[in-house]
């Protein structure tokens, strides 16, 4: 299948493009590489730096390509700057996506892959969170992925457009060849900042918070490794044929994991010390989240290949010690 990959060179996209590859698709990517690195893709996939706002262009290539299915991956996803900058989340999140879904309707393009968040479900009361529980954000970046997912809703029952949103854990890790990974600007999450800790590239960690109600008192986090997820986005494929269909699932290996236990695998993996220091709670962080994947496992058939932290730092750090600087020169 043709399938653009919107956001496609950005940390979870660019590894779904290897996957699309794998498993015999025709990924174009269109990127505007805000965030995303050229390098990411491999140079014989159909690349266009183009805005989302660029109805024409979008257009263009949408027939150009025959693309048949999208996937978008392009967003803004730092919680703390969202609280700070809300006008920038609605604008790259929900109005740039209108501008998609608008340009993939005019263009006869009806099948859609979604980067939706646990972000949705807010503080939940219930743990593992299962798809039918009440989505309540906390903050703009989880209210526009929310917004998002209520308007593909509207769009399915009205225009015939099948879609799947999937509500993401914490992606991590990287190709298990080393040769893509993880490398945002500014980087905030636990993983990277860990090995960069542990390497002396980074100052020492702070720990955020461990006096929180969970075993060892800091945050329980579901992480989920970036193949895992990818392969979950063409697994709905086969789901996406019958028009109006509106798909939601939980992608998260439902196994928690708290923040001194990410440390212990960098530690186990590395072979390195991670110095870190106790620091204040993260405003906006829910002590626990993990996920009850069920739904996908059984409707999709999806495997998780990397159920065990260990695992997924073991590839985060293959990665990392191949690229230290990730993707800059
Ligand atoms: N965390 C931390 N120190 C850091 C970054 C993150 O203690 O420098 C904690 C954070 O409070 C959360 C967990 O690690 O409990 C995962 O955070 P991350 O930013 O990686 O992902 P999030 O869960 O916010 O999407």
């Amino acid at each position: 299948m043709n399938v653009l990959v919107v956001g496609g060179a950005g940390y979870i996209g660019s590894h779904c493009v290897r996957q699309l590859l794998a498993a015999g698709h025709q990924p174009v990517v269109l990127d505007n590489l805000i965030y995303g690195h050229r390098a990411a893709v491999a140079e014989e996939v159909p690349f266009y730096t183009v805005n989302l706002g660029n109805e024409k262009e979008v257009g263009k290539i949408l027939r150009k390509e025959s693309i048949e299915l999208v996937m978008h991956f392009a967003a803004c996803a730092y919680v703390g700057e969202s609280v700070t900058d809300p006008m920038k989340y609605y604008f790259n999140n929900v109005a740039a996506t209108l501008h998609l879904l608008r340009c993939m309707m005019g263009s006869g393009v009806k099948k859609f892959v979604f980067s939706s968040t646990c972000a949705t479900y807010g503080v939940p009361e219930k743990m593992p969170l299962v798809e039918t529980m009440p989505q309540a954000p906390i903050n703009p970046y989880g209210q526009t992925k929310l917004d998002v997912e209520n308007a593909l809703k509207a769009f399915a029952a009205a225009y015939g457009l099948s879609f799947a949103a999937f509500r993401y854990f914490n992606a991590a890790g990287a190709a298990e060849d080393g040769s893509i990974g993880e490398h945002h600007h500014p980087e905030t999450h636990l993983i990277p900042l860990a090995i960069d800790a542990a390497t002396g590239a980074r100052p020492p960690l702070q720990v955020f918070g461990n006096d929180y109600p969970t075993p060892d008192g800091t945050c329980l986090r579901d992480y989920v490794h970036v193949d895992d997820l990818s392969r979950a986005h063409i697994a709905v494929f086969d789901y996406l044929t019958t028009p109006g269909a509106a798909l939601f699932y939980n992608l998260g290996t439902g196994t928690p994991t708290s923040v001194l236990a990410v440390i212990r695998a960098v530690e186990k993996v590395t072979g390195l010390t991670v110095p870190y220091n106790l620091a204040p709670r993260r405003a906006g962080d829910p002590p626990a989240l993990y996920a009850d994947s069920i739904k996908a496992q059984n409707e999709l058939g999806w495997l998780i290949q990397y159920p065990d932290i260990t695992s997924i730092v073991a590839t985060a750090w293959k990665w990392h010690e191949a690229h230290p600087k990730g993707f800059a020169k």
